[in-house]
């Protein structure tokens, strides 16, 4: 399942590869389980719109559209993915890439692949595709000028600051690991960089929240941020891939200290890395360097 790091890198890619481009038309397949809102309204409200934007929210991409339709191609690559374009959005459309969903940019002659629920054809001549096996992902548009724009559920774990986060968790009495988890806490963390992040903060997955310390706290705050940020930059060399290709290839593989380790030598100390159950996932950690 995409976790944070790759639900942005995908949103980046994407935003490089669309900016600017207008949807000329929108096409849904008929299996109901992938859309929020019904198809045809989906595919009526997205033609014609300009993308003047991707980015991540929490774990959506959500495309920022607009109806002037100035734009026709892509524009120049952008460095980072700009949560706010510089006309103000008039609808949106927001995707979820649940347990197996992928975007991607290619032309509209290139082979359909199965499982294909989404289709815009873009004014530049390429097409933009959702495909999702599973069909957990959620594809939902939204019309700003009869509704508020989408906020993902739970604090954003790359730019929260220091209060705000032990806010978060000081008033809750719950095992940390399990509130990692709780996305609407923290938006996004899944359950390898819930167990790499106590790792590095040297926390117990069980320690419960209100016990921890501002210090421990903080050291947890920063471990997620800096673990995030290493993820998003490491991956982003295999964007191109993700993106264009077949999309089997695999993501970029975080050298992990505890997850899925379990029995193995801890990194630090040697100590074998124990495995338990909390919150219903497997959960990793060395009983020595985590206090
Ligand atoms: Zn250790």
């Amino acid at each position: 399942m995409p976790e944070l790091p790759e639900v942005e890198i995908v949103a980046r890619s994407v935003d490089r590869r669309v900016r600017g481009d207008r949807i000329v038309e929108a096409w849904f397949s008929s299996r109901p389980q992938t859309f929020k809102t019904p198809r045809s309204h989906q595919a009526k409200g997205l033609a014609g719109l300009t993308i003047l934007a991707v980015h991540r929210a929490g774990k959506h991409i959500v495309f920022e559209l607009g109806v002037d339709a100035g734009g026709v191609g892509a524009a120049p690559p952008q460095g980072e993915t700009n949560a706010n374009p510089a006309t103000a959005p008039d609808a949106q459309w927001i995707v979820h890439l649940g347990m197996t969903g992928r975007l991607l940019v290619t032309t509209p002659d290139s082979p359909l692949a199965p499982h294909t629920h989404a289709r815009l054809n873009l004014a530049s001549g390429r097409e933009l595709r959702f495909v999702d096996p599973r069909r957990f992902g959620r594809l939902e548009f939204r019309n700003l000028e009869s509704r508020a724009a989408f906020v993902a559920p739970g604090a954003e774990p790359l730019s929260i600051a220091a209060r705000e986060f032990a806010a978060l968790f000081r008033a809750r009495r719950m095992p940390i690991k399990a509130a990692l988890l709780n996305q609407t806490l923290l938006a996004g963390v899944g359950n390898i960089y819930a167990d790499e992040s106590l790792f590095r903060a040297g926390i117990r997955p069980r320690r419960r929240t209100n016990r921890l310390t501002a210090a421990e706290l903080e050291r947890l705050r920063l471990a997620l941020r800096r673990i995030l940020r290493h993820a998003i930059r490491c991956g982003g060399s295999s964007v191109s891939d993700y993106v264009n290709a077949d999309g089997e290839r695999g993501f970029f593989q975080l050298e992990h200290c505890v997850y899925q380790r379990t029995g193995e030598p801890c990194r630090r100390c040697q100590t074998p890395i124990r495995r338990i159950e909390l919150a219903g996932r497997g959960t990793h950690y060395c009983p020595k360097c985590q206090r």
